[in-house]
């Protein structure tokens, strides 16, 4: 059981800088889904004048009525594990830092740094392939109750408070109208080089969505006894007070989970939490749900590709 002291948290922010692999896997793994032929370049996509009418009209139905809060879905009118697994997968798309490479970033930290122009490039591959972005209200309602999505939905996320996700991924977003989930490690809030409260606040208040993502990042799987209210409960509350919303959502550091973690969770007032690339729970699907990481190397054919062979 460890009580951490802050010089350990320090450490974890300054590793998290020199070093954000906070997570294990940059994979592309499938579980099990078909890889099809499905290849559709997204060149050709964006040709095709994917954005057409037809998805905007999409859009504008999903949209006519907002996703319900999980809290008002009755229990007896979510359905089964079996059932949610059985849905098709929405693609979710996990970044991190979002800057251009420096001579020291490793070889392994570049699948975790997406460089200022080919994040854009990679979001304007999705906007002009005609992706909508939703978010997890929308998502939970879809997997517990099979309500309708926009057309070619997808859901951006993006871990660790990093900075560059407002002042870069942030208005990179807007101009195609796209909103997000922040996931935030509260310890880093205000240290240079991550984002402020004020900065997380302003995120919510434009209809992004701010997620837990622990308080310095430890492992799920290791904590005991205080540590759940050090991790989630406390770093819960403090995003509950920047937002004055619910927060709801949680993703796992490093994508790490256990089945011990899921109550705990549950406990704390979170409706569903984010792994990555690996199988989801067959027990607890929503608590096991699927991120890739974009990757740093990634154009937007190879982003794209991932997306159609891994959901
Ligand atoms: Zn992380």
């Amino acid at each position: 059981m460890f009580r951490t002291p802050l010089y350990v948290a320090a450490a974890a922010v300054a590793a998290s800088t020199l070093f954000t692999a906070c997570e294990t896997k940059p994979a592309t793994a499938s579980e099990g889904g078909s890889p099809t032929a499905e290849t559709v370049a997204a060149d050709s996509a964006a040709k095709a004048g994917a954005m057409s009418g037809t998805a905007a009209t999409a859009t504008d139905e999903a949209n006519a009525a907002p996703a319900p809060d999980p809290s008002s879905i009755s229990a007896g009118s979510i359905a089964d594990a079996a059932t949610i697994t059985a849905r098709p997968q929405v693609p979710i798309l996990c970044y991190h830092q979002i800057r251009d490479w420096r001579a020291k970033d490793s070889k392994g930290a570049k699948d975790y740094i997406v460089p200022e122009q080919k994040f854009k490039d990679q979001i304007k591959m999705l906007a002009d392939s005609g992706y909508h972005t939703i978010l997890p209200d929308q998502l939970y309602a879809y997997l517990t109750t099979g309500a309708k999505l926009p057309s070619k939905p997808i859901m951006l996320t993006f871990d660790d408070t990093d900075l560059d996700q407002f002042t870069v991924a942030r208005p990179t977003l807007d101009k195609y109208g796209y909103k997000a989930v922040y996931f935030v490690m509260t310890v880093s809030l205000g240290r240079p080089n991550y984002m402020s409260k004020a900065q997380v606040k302003q995120l919510s208040d434009e209809g992004n969505v701010i997620g837990s993502h622990t308080w310095d990042h430890h492992n799920v799987k290791k904590y005991q006894g205080q540590d759940w209210v050090t991790q989630i409960e406390k770093p819960t509350k403090t995003l509950e007070e920047i937002t004055g919303k619910d927060i709801k959502y949680f993703a796992y550091p490093f994508g790490l989970w256990n089945p011990e973690a899921i109550p705990q969770l549950k406990q704390r007032g979170m409706v569903a939490a984010f792994v990555l690339a690996e199988k989801r729970d067959q027990q607890d699907p929503l608590f096991t749900i699927r991120r890739i990481i974009a990757s740093g190397y990634w154009t937007p054919r190879t982003l794209h590709n991932s997306i159609v062979q891994s959901f």
